[in-house]
Parts: C-alpha cells; sequence; structure tokens
C-alpha cells in the first residue's frame, strides 16, 4: 500500500477550519452530536470486512478478535454515549442552602473547544475511536491522529471517515513523528494520548506549555493474583486466553503471575491444558492466533525469551520470519529477571513465586501502579488484596473485561497514565464544567437581596461577621 501521510499545509489548514467551526457554535446541538455518534455506528456497521481485513494486515489478528475487542466494544460505547448524552449535558441546579436560593447557583456541561485524540497501533480502533467518542458526545471539534504503526488501519480509517463523518466535527491526520509534531505545536482545548510513557511524557511537556489539559492511557505491568482457594482451571483459562488475544499487545494484559509455591506446577498444568484445547494442532498452526506488530517488537520480545534466568516451561518456538511468538510461560524467573523490567507486551508470562498475599501485595507495591490488578481467590482474600494494593481498575475472577462493560470508566493511575474515558468519563473528560449565578440585581428582589447581602460591605465589624 502506497504511504500517504497528511501534509503540514493540511494539518494546519484542517485544525483552523475545526477551530471555526467550533467557534460557529453547530456542535453545541445535542442533535447534531447525535448524529455524528450514529454516524460512527455505521461506519463501524458498514464496514466490518474492511475493517477486519486491514487488522489482520497489521497484526494478523483473526476476524473474530477484531470483531469482538474493536467493532463491538467501540460500537457499544458510541451507543451508550448516543442514549446518554442528553441527560449527560443537561445544566443542573444545585441547592447550596437557603442563602443562595435566589441566587439559581447551576453547572452547565460545555465543549472544552478543538482536540486532538493520538492513538497506539494495538487495538487500531478501539484506542482511537473510543476516545473520539467522549470527544463527539460533548460537542467537541476533533483531529484523530491514529497510529503509523497499524498502518492499513489507520489508511482506512482516512478513507472511510468523510465518507460517514460531518469535517466540520471531526477529521482523521495520517502520519508518524513528524506529524504529531507538527499536531503537537498546535493550540488545543484538551490532548488525549494513548501509547507509551516516553512518548507520553514527551506529550504532556509539549501540552504544557499551552497549559493544555491531557489525558494519558499508558502502560504498565498488570498483575494477577492466584491464591489456593482460586478455581486453578478457570484461571488457568482466563488467564491463557487473556495474554494471547492479540498476542499479548494488549495494554491491560495480565503482565505476570504471582503465587504461592506450592501452586505453581499445578497452575502450569492447567495453562497447558488450556493451551492445547485453544490451540489443538499448536498456535502457529491456528488462524485464531495473530502476530507481532513489527520486526522491533518482534526482537524485543524474543530478547526476553532468550535472556531470561527463569525457565520455559511452556511454548518459546518462534520464527522471525512470520514475527511467531508462541504463548510463552517462564516459571520462576527471578524478581530482576529481564521479563520483569518492564511492561512485555507480548505473549509472554513470567511466574514469579511470594510467600502467602501479604509478599505478593509488597512485591506490587514495590513497583510502578499498574493499569490493571487481577486476583483469583475467594472474595474475603480477594477484598484484602484490593484494600493494599493501587492500580488504575481491578479484576477479581476473570481478566480485562472491565474495559467492555461500557457504563465504567477507564484509565491508569501512576505511571499508567491520568484522566480517565468510556461512558461517562469520556463525556466529562471533554466537557467544561461552567458554574453559573444568576444573582437578583434589579427590581424589587434585587433591593431586597441587596438588603440582605449588605453586612458584607465595610466598615467591617465583629458583629457583621455574627450576621
Ligand atoms: P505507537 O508507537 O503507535 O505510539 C503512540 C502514538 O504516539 C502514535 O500515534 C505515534 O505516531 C505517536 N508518537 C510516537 N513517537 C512520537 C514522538 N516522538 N513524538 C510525538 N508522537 C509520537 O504506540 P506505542 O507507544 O508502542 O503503544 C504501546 C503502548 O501503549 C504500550 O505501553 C501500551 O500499554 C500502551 N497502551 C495503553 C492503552 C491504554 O488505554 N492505557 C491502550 C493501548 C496501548
Amino acid at each position: 500500500m502506497e504511504v500517504r501521510f497528511s501534509s503540514k499545509d493540511q494539518i494546519r489548514a484542517w485544525h483552523s477550519e475545526l477551530r471555526g467551526s467550533f467557534d460557529s457554535g453547530i456542535t453545541l446541538d445535542v442533535k447534531f452530536r447525535k448524529r455524528e455518534l450514529q454516524q460512527l455506528t455505521y461506519l463501524l456497521q458498514d464496514n466490518v470486512e474492511q475493517i477486519t481485513e486491514a487488522i489482520r494486515k497489521d497484526l494478523g489478528r483473526s476476524h473474530f478478535e477484531s470483531v469482538f475487542a474493536e467493532i463491538m466494544v467501540t460500537t457499544n460505547l458510541a451507543i451508550e454515549a448516543y442514549t446518554n448524552v442528553d441527560a449527560w449535558s443537561k445544566s443542573q441546579s444545585r441547592w447550596a442552602g437557603l442563602v443562595w436560593a435566589l441566587h439559581s447557583p447551576t453547572e452547565h456541561k460545555e465543549p472544552k473547544g478543538t482536540v486532538l485524540i493520538i492513538g497506539a497501533w494495538n487495538y487500531p480502533i478501539s484506542v482511537q475511536i473510543g476516545p473520539l467518542i467522549g470527544a463527539l458526545c460533548a460537542g467537541c471539534t476533533a483531529i484523530l491522529k491514529p497510529s503509523e504503526i497499524a498502518f492499513h488501519s489507520a489508511q482506512l480509517l482516512a478513507k472511510l471517515w468523510p465518507q460517514y463523518m460531518d469535517s466540520r466535527m471531526s477529521r482523521v491526520i495520517t502520519g508518524g513523528v513528524e506529524e504529531t509534531t507538527e499536531l503537537l505545536d498546535l493550540r488545543w482545548e484538551h490532548i488525549f494520548y494513548t501509547g507509551n510513557s516516553r512518548v507520553g511524557k514527551i506529550v504532556a511537556e509539549k501540552a504544557a506549555r499551552g497549559l493544555c489539559p491531557t489525558t494519558l492511557e499508558l502502560g504498565g505491568k498488570s498483575p494477577v493474583f492466584i491464591h489456593e482457594s482460586a478455581n486453578l482451571s478457570i484461571a488457568a483459562h482466563r488467564l491463557m486466553w487473556a495474554k494471547s488475544i492479540n498476542c499479548g499487545q494488549t495494554c491491560i494484559a495480565p503482565d505476570y503471575v504471582l503465587c504461592n509455591k506450592h501452586l505453581q506446577d499445578q497452575l502450569i498444568e492447567e495453562l497447558r491444558k488450556a493451551y492445547i484445547k485453544f490451540w489443538p494442532n499448536g498456535a502457529r498452526l491456528s488462524k485464531d492466533y495473530g502476530r507481532i506488530i513489527n520486526d522491533q517488537q518482534f526482537s524485543r520480545l524474543e530478547h526476553i525469551v532468550e535472556n531470561t534466568k527463569g525457565s520455559i516451561i511452556i511454548g518459546g518456538k518462534r520464527d522471525a520470519k512470520t514475527r511467531f511468538l508462541e504463548p510463552t510461560v517462564i516459571k520462576d524467573p527471578p524478581s530482576d529477571d529481564i521479563s520483569m523490567s518492564e511492561e512485555i507486551f507480548g505473549p509472554i508470562l513470567p511466574i514469579i513465586t511470594v510467600d502467602g498475599v501479604d509478599e505478593g501485595c509488597a512485591f506490587v507495591n514495590g513497583r510502578d501502579q499498574p493499569l490493571a490488578l487481577y486476583i483469583f481467590a475467594k472474595r474475603k482474600i480477594s477484598d484484602f488484596i484490593i484494600h493494599k494494593t493501587k492500580s488504575g481498575g481491578v479484576v477479581q475472577g476473570d481478566l480485562m473485561v472491565h474495559y467492555v462493560v461500557c457504563p465504567l470508566s477507564f484509565g491508569g493511575i501512576g505511571l499508567s497514565g491520568y484522566g480517565a474515558y468510556h461512558g461517562r468519563a469520556g463525556f466529562e473528560t471533554f466537557s467544561h464544567t461552567r458554574s453559573s449565578i444568576h444573582a437578583p440585581a434589579t427590581g424589587m428582589l434585587g433591593r431586597a437581596v441587596e438588603w440582605l447581602m449588605a453586612s458584607r460591605y465595610p466598615p467591617y465589624s465583629d458583629l457583621k461577621l455574627k450576621l
């Protein structure tokens, strides 16, 4: 496919046109926003084949996974926003006691302005369009800059966009570092970035120059606690699924397991059974198992497999030519192992053994706060772990499903990012809450309120403070 990136002139012109259409007030009309949200669902539903094919070319991912993790998730988010935007955007009167009853204290939701959304490659639809839904719902005008690394998906979005979406509200810019840098040098009312923390810092620094609010959706090492009270077969099936969907290239993928030494071999056995059930002829031959996005990511992951000090107990097979990396389980890596140094972001699962839940919590708390935390244990133990740790989101008894439950907000904490989206959180991210007071200041009512409030004027006295 021919490489087509937006030119600098186009970037500047589109930015200025979108600022102009925001100033025209066209997006203040909630009906207009709803039409755009509806159009977005048509874009997704009419083009299922084209979208899943583009993702297959980028990530070797199966049709099923792309429909489930991109099209269904994003369509549901758009429907949720469509259904609720009238209620979310309504002004709210606030009761502030008798003293202020005549002043009508009210909070209004207003769109922030023209916003920039920068996406990552691993879910080329849901991490680009997901945030955009919040922006459309709030009434912002927006530029979406998908990742150039998921090249086919980005080009397809740019092609489909003008066929469905009103260019006065949103547009897609294609490009890499150069184009994103150009975009970051323009004025925005919000920047929403999804990707790694190194670039997250660049985005935050650039945004800070214009005091532009940002949302950073970053990654991290999401731990999984497996306790002896868990059903190991269920835990292993869910774990193997979450680690292998999209070939482990998921921001909320389980990064490593924490369990007691005596559970480790039994868990590995259950993981092995799950592997055989999912891919009876091996993952390499399965059309359901994806590939690593590019050579750079493949080499990074291969380096982990080749240099781990733990033992590879399941998987480990790989093929650089097709960027195939088998679901791989590492037994007993030391805590300073290469597999534990940074986010794995691939189908490799280290199992760390700890002596009890307290030691597990201390292990997690000794590292950066993760984007997600997963627990397989009876309720009392789960609640204890939740109480003792921090993470962006938490799931007991399953993995990653909090991302697809529409009304739940999604976001990180600490080095896994800040701000949130999905459901109402997406709407709030791109809205400004403007408080208003309408003080009676004319006529009889104005004079009455003036008399009531007059004690604030000098000359001051202690008596006035008591009134
Ligand atoms: P990426 O390489 O596609 O980069 C993300 C975006 O940043 C792209 O649009 C890219 O063009 C832009 N970019 C890259 N370098 C830049 C630079 N120097 N200046 C300006 N812009 C630049 O994606 P990635 O960072 O490899 O994505 C993987 C990471 O994203 C993982 O850490 C993963 O956990 C995280 N992630 C987080 C979430 C979430 O919701 N929290 C979702 C998906 C991925």
